[in-house]
């Protein structure tokens, strides 16, 4: 039992990571289960510190959902069991070459887990908090502006100069991977150094969210409060359209509002989404969403998706032409999170190996990365991923079968195969065992459906769009 429950978490982790991570950090790291704890045994602490900065939600998410229960995690550092120190040291260069979430090399400790992209909830709570625990690299110096966010930028920095003066709040949206973490870390950094007094609460709606339900069972709702409305200076939420359907949590969130409000307090949210397109939010927190400034992040034009890729090449000390910029800006247009993806791939390719960047190397390295990011979403990902979450068999799914229990997993797969792919409706049939795109059409209607009028799957088709897309 132990055993499979490794297999299915190191499984899932297999999924997450590219074919490199997974052969350079993933391969020499040891997951065991003993009693309630898993021990994931790293053969030095850049490792540990990547997987607790990238990984661990998801870790603990992936064991509650298999075992039900909950498990303490715990690393222990095995330094020169299987990997050399030379290895220690190359990861090390590698890591902080990649940038992604690369753990402090100059401290013991792990990078602080809050305030920075890519992360969703803390990690442990004895990390050192500098700057309040906002990271250094997401900075109103190293976010490029252009045409896409020029707007937002200027909002923002407007706000983080004369917090609770000019707008209140800012509303910030834009789609995945670009830049509204890194624009509100931004602004907690500034407003921090600006006034290092200046009490700062920052958190993701789901953290949010997560805290009140805790408070509630464990009977603390007077500190949750004291926490939001009285020791609270300025209020950063990221990701509030977490909040969505979720009643209490608006209703706490709108007295945390108005107390904060009347006192002139800032108030800076994200949001993947404008208000007026929140599902199930309530009218009195729409309206007051809109009380103070929205501003909207687009996709960024070529122009400044080359400045980005300069701008960081610079930062690492990495050489990187003019064409090849061109080149790569080109090629990776969804956002800025893929275009740093691909960089990263390029650089440390070009580390690895030795050799200089040059249009066919780099060609080569992206059609592999862009084939891979087109992998890790698939109709079968889907498959995979409802079929986990249902606990069915994916042959269950592409099956005639007709009982509830696999007809409804099979209309969301195929839901979230239209959402999400944008496959045809006759493909998607093809890809469940040859249905015709009829029955595909009245899946899709009927969990649209669903999903507008119930909480229960609207809050399951989320889990799994989270687990697809981490
Ligand atoms: P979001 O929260 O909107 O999904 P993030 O803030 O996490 O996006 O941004 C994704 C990545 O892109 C981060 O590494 C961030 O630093 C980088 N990034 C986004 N916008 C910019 C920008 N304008 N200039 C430089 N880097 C950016
Ligand atoms: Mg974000």
């Amino acid at each position: 039992m132990t055993e499979s429950l490794v297999h299915q978490i190191v499984d899932v982790l297999k999924t997450k990571v590219s074919e490199f991570k997974y052969n350079q950090w993933l391969r020499p790291t040891r997951f065991m289960i003993d009693g309630d704890a898993m021990k994931i045994e790293v053969p030095n602490k850049f490792i540990r510190d990547w997987i607790q900065d990238n990984y661990l939600p998801l870790i603990q998410y992936e064991l509650f959902r298999l075992s039900n229960r909950e498990f303490k995690i715990v690393f222990t550092v095995h330094e020169g069991a299987e990997t050399s120190t030379a290895l220690a040291g190359a990861t090390q260069q590698i890591l902080q070459q990649m940038g992604e979430r690369a753990p402090n090399s100059s401290s013991a400790t792990p990078a602080p887990a809050r305030g920075a992209p890519h992360s969703h909830g803390s990690t442990s709570s004895h990390h050192p908090r500098s700057l309040q625990g906002f990271n250094s690299k997401y900075s109103f110096d190293t976010f490029v502006v252009g045409n896409s966010n020029q707007f937002c930028h200027a909002a923002a920095l407007s706000v983080a100069d004369h917090p609770g003066k000019t707008y209140n709040p800012l509303f910030i949206y834009g789609g995945v991977g670009l830049g509204k973490t890194h624009v509100l870390n931004a602004i907690g950094l500034k407003i921090a150094m600006n006034d290092p007094k200046k009490r700062i609460v920052s958190v993701t709606g789901e953290q949010f969210t997560n805290e009140l339900i805790n408070a509630i069972r464990y009977e603390t709702t007077y500190e949750f409060r004291r926490k939001y409305r009285e020791s609270c200076d300025i209020l950063l939420i990221d990701d509030v359209q977490f909040i969505s359907g979720k009643e209490r949590t608006q209703e706490e969130f709108f007295h945390t509002f108005n107390t904060l409000y009347d006192s002139r307090r800032q108030i800076i949210l994200t949001s993947d989404r404008p208000p007026k397109d929140i599902r199930d939010l309530e009218e009195r927190l729409r309206s007051r969403f809109n009380w103070g400034l929205i501003a909207d992040i687009q996709a960024p034009d070529t122009e400044t998706r080359v400045a980005i890729l300069q701008r960081r090449a610079e930062s690492l000390g990495v050489a990187l032409p003019n064409d090849i910029a061109y080149l790569v800006a080109e090629q990776v247009r969804t956002n800025i999170r893929d275009l740093e993806g691909a960089f990263n791939r390029l650089s440390a390719f070009s580390l690895l190996s030795k050799s200089e960047m040059n249009p066919a190397l780099v060609i080569k390295i992206l059609s592999e990365f862009i084939k891979e990011k087109q992998n890790t979403l698939s109709v079968e990902r889907i498959q995979e991923l409802v079929a986990i979450h249902y606990n069915v068999k994916v042959d269950d799914l592409v099956s005639e079968r007709r009982f509830k229990a696999i007809a409804e997993p099979r209309q969301i797969a195929m839901y979230l195969c239209k959402k999400l792919l944008k496959a045809s409706f006759p493909e998607i049939g093809q890809k469940f065992g040859g249905k015709d795109h009829s029955t595909v059409i009245h899946a899709v209607q009927k969990i649209t459906k669903a999903v507008e009028q119930n909480t229960t799957m609207q809050t399951s088709i989320s889990a799994i769009e989270k687990s697809l897309s981490i």
